[in-house]
């Protein structure tokens, strides 16, 4: 290895040499500054990058060319430096020119060689470089179009990330509807274990079943021996039945012959008294103002005698006496004490109701002042309590459930309600509804059809009716609209006649037989005179002729009546509407009931013996009538 690079130092210390030459002579710069020159240029021009052979060959020639020894290359021929002692060849003397010459040449040659070797070495490095530069641009590609892709496998991964992030979500969701079906699938599972108990009690109910079938199957055909033997029985007992049927028509028929004896009997006029209770607020009379005494019966037969006392103030004031009181007795078909129930009441009139189904017109009138307990009697108190329910509701549901009885022997019954009010001779609806709700007027009462006997008012609702409910609602119905009147006309309905009529139809279709018949239940107004002696500003001349009218009408149903009883040829119900529209119910076979209604005020004691007076007027004879007492007829 030392050998090698022998040569190399000593061509380093030839060039030593040359530089101390150049010095001294004047043609030793030209090499030395071309050998430099070749040192500048070549070092620049060696690539950055170059392959491992290339450096190594730079490093080597640069190495040599640093510290190679400057070793002077021995002309051939010329006699080389004497060696002293086996060392060096020692420094040429000044002299030796010659020696120095073929030194040089030998220099020169060397470095020629050198140079040509250089410009080789360069050549190869210069293609290096050049194979070097094309690599590197083939790497520039490829590494662009690594970038490229580098930045396509980005994109794709943030795709990726997105897709994986909405798969996360997804996968949560699926979690959770997992936990959810996981739940539902528990609750299933729970409820199939219930169903499969349930289904196991089925099963040994199934057989219980089955065993009892088995058992009835049996019993079955035992049973099916046992129905022929009855059927031959029922045969036998449907003669026997249709036997019963006709008797016990005919027995209904009786019943209703003897019901209408019974109710002639009693009369087909008959006047009932009650005295309403004392309300709170009000004075109480003195005891003895109103007596009940009681009948033959004693006190166990129900009262039919009221006897009223009355203080005679004129005899009083002449004598300067007390003022003696004088007793008024009065004796009707019935006397209704101030405790009298409603329930009572009405114990008293449900036959006569029922032969308003039996196909006779029935009349029921409550007649007395205002505030003595007409209303009340009626339609009944106020508030929906039942005990307080008043003869229209409670002979409606006497009349429905009655009708549902007969529906059994083959009758049927259809009602048709309607409600009229008579003001100053003008007739209004009650159940009116809609923009004709609490307008008066417009209503007349016509005849059905020409040469028809049966009455109707025009305008006015007829509403079929079948039950308790649909009553009560047309009696709501009724009250609003008297309500909406009395805004206008002050206590209009105390003023005025409240007609109730029930028309009822009944049909035997097996028998071919119909009946009907209308029960009316008649409200009247006040029958309070005005005070003659007080004297009337122009506001109350209306009052006046209003009043006059309702005397008018009063005074004419009582004329209707007698004129009735006595069996006169001529019966003026033209003379009021009010005995003009109950005509076909008044008279004839027609029943008909009066209640006088009293107050047991004392302050009121003129108009209750102006009420019992009319009452007693209207009662038939030969009935018990009145005990006349001067004065009253
Ligand atoms: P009218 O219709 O004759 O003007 P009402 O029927 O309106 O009289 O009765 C006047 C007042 O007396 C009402 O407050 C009513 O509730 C009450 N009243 C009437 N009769 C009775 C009775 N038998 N029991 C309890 N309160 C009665
Ligand atoms: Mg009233």
């Amino acid at each position: 290895m030392e050998d090698a690079l022998e040569p190399e130092k000593k061509r380093t210390r030839g060039l030593d040499t040359v530089t101390k030459i150049a010095t001294s002579q004047s043609r030793a710069p030209a090499i030395t500054a071309r050998t430099q020159t070749q040192n500048q240029i070549t070092a620049p021009k060696v690539p950055k990058k170059t392959g491992p052979r290339c450096s190594t060959a730079i490093a080597m020639v640069l190495k040599n060319q640093k510290s190679g020894p400057a070793v002077p290359a021995q002309k051939p021929g010329a006699a080389a430096p004497p060696m002293v002692g086996g060392r060096k060849p020692t420094k040429r003397p000044a002299w030796d020119l010659k020696g120095q010459l073929c030194d040089l040449n030998a220099e020169l040659k060397c470095c020629r060689e050198r140079t040509q070797t250089l410009a080789q070495e360069n050549q190869q490095l210069q293609d290096q470089l050049r194979e070097a530069q094309q690599q590197a641009k083939a790497r520039g590609a490829e590494c662009r179009t690594l970038e490229g892709e580098l930045a396509r496998v980005q994109a794709q991964a943030e795709q990726g990330q997105q897709e994986l992030g909405s798969l996360r979500a997804r996968v949560l969701e699926l979690e959770e509807q997992q936990c959810t079906q996981e739940g539902l699938l528990r609750e299933l599972q729970k409820e199939q274990l219930g169903l499969q108990e349930e289904r196991r009690g089925l099963a040994a109910r199934l057989e219980e079943q089955e065993r009892r079938l088995q058992a009835s199957e049996a019993a079955l055909s035992g049973s099916q021996a046992e129905v022929a033997s009855l059927r031959q029985e029922a045969t036998g007992q449907a003669a026997l039945l249709v036997e019963q049927g006709e008797r016990l028509h005919g027995l209904e028929m009786e019943r209703r012959r003897l019901h209408n004896q019974l109710q002639e009997l009693k009369g087909n006029i008959r006047v009932f008294c009650r005295v309403r209770p004392v309300l709170p607020g009000e004075p109480t009379p003195p005891p003895s103002f109103l007596l009940f005494p009681s009948g033959p019966g004693g006190p166990a037969d129900p009262p039919t005698r009221l006897s009223v006392s009355r203080c005679d103030e004129r005899r009083g004031t002449l004598s300067g006496a007390p003022a003696p009181a004088t007793r008024h007795d009065f004796s009707f078909d019935r006397v209704f004490p101030p405790g009298s129930r409603q329930d009572e009441v009405f114990e008293e009139i449900a036959m006569l109701v029922q032969s308003a189904l039996d196909g006779y017109p029935v009349c029921i009138f409550a007649y007395g002042q205002t505030g003595s307990g007409k209303t009340f009697t009626m339609e009944g108190g106020p508030g929906r309590d039942p005990q307080v329910e008043g003869l229209i509701p409670r002979a409606l549901r006497h009349l429905f459930s009655v009708a549902q009885e007969l529906g059994g022997q083959g009758w049927t019954y259809s009602f048709v309600a309607s409600y009229v009010e008579i003001y100053n001779e003008t007739v209004r609806d009650l159940l009116a509804t809609g923009p004709r709700k609490g307008q008066g007027g417009e209503c007349e009462i016509r005849r059905a059809g020409p040469g028809s006997e049966e009455l109707t008012v025009t305008n006015a609702r007829y509403v079929p009716v079948s039950c308790e409910k649909e009553v009560e609602a047309l009696l709501h119905l009724a009250h609003q609209n008297r309500a909406v009147a009395r805004t206008s006309q002050n206590e209009r309905s105390s003023r005025s006649h409240s007609v109730f009529q029930l028309q009822i139809s009944g049909e035997h279709t097996g028998r071919g037989l119909q009946c009907g018949a209308s029960l009316n239940l008649v409200d009247l107004a006040g029958s309070e005179r005005l005070d003659p002696s007080l004297a009337l500003g122009p506001g109350e001349r209306d009052r006046l002729r209003e009043t006059q009218a309702i005397n008018s009408s009063l005074s004419t149903l009582g004329l209707v009546i007698m004129a009735l009883s006595n069996k006169e040829s001529h019966i003026p119900y033209r003379n009021s509407k009010l005995t003009y529209l109950l005509q076909n119910s008044l008279g004839g076979s027609a029943k008909m009931l009066m209640f006088v209604n009293i107050s047991p005020l004392e302050e009121n004691v003129s108009e209750s013996l102006n009420s019992l007076r009319f009452a007693s007027k209207v009662q038939l004879p030969p009935g018990p009538g009145p005990v006349r007492t001067p004065g009253c007829l």
